[in-house]
């Protein structure tokens, strides 16, 4: 309760408070799992036990950014937080294309992106290059 009142005291004074409430990613640094939420997420019933430790790792937003590490994939305005890779130190993030109307698979990694544009072709996990395809 403390924690959302400091948050409403933050948005009226950054002036954002007549605003819908702003969606974040909220990520379990125990289980792993991704949830966009405004306000902070509940904690209970985490898959490793006991309760969720969530971590914010940034506002939600229309750029599309994968981690080279975890593979985890995720809608954010600015580059994500980097704290917490599932795969041990640091998120590794990769912009890969803006949120959109297209579908993009890649036949080589079975990624599937929706996309205005083609998504970058860097890092893909099958090695070397994606190879998009537009549905
Ligand atoms: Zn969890
Ligand atoms: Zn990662
Ligand atoms: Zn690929």
């Amino acid at each position: 309760m403390q924690n959302l009142l400091l948050l409403l005291l933050f948005l009226s004074f950054v002036g954002f408070a007549e605003s819908a409430p702003v969606k974040k990613n909220y990520f379990c640094t125990k289980c792993f799992i991704l949830i966009e939420k405004a306000g902070s997420p509940i904690g209970f019933n985490c898959r490793a036990g006991g309760h969720h430790s969530w971590f914010c790792l940034g506002e939600c937003g229309d750029k599309i950014y994968r981690c080279r590490k975890c593979s985890l994939l995720l809608k954010s305005k600015n580059s994500p937080m980097a704290f917490h890779c599932q795969s041990g130190g640091h998120h590794n993030w990769q912009f890969l294309a803006t949120f959109g109307e297209n579908t993009y698979h890649c036949s080589k990694c079975d990624l599937l992106i929706n996309s205005q544009e083609k998504p970058a072709v860097f890092y893909c996990p099958a090695g070397g290059h994606h190879n998009w395809k537009k549905y």
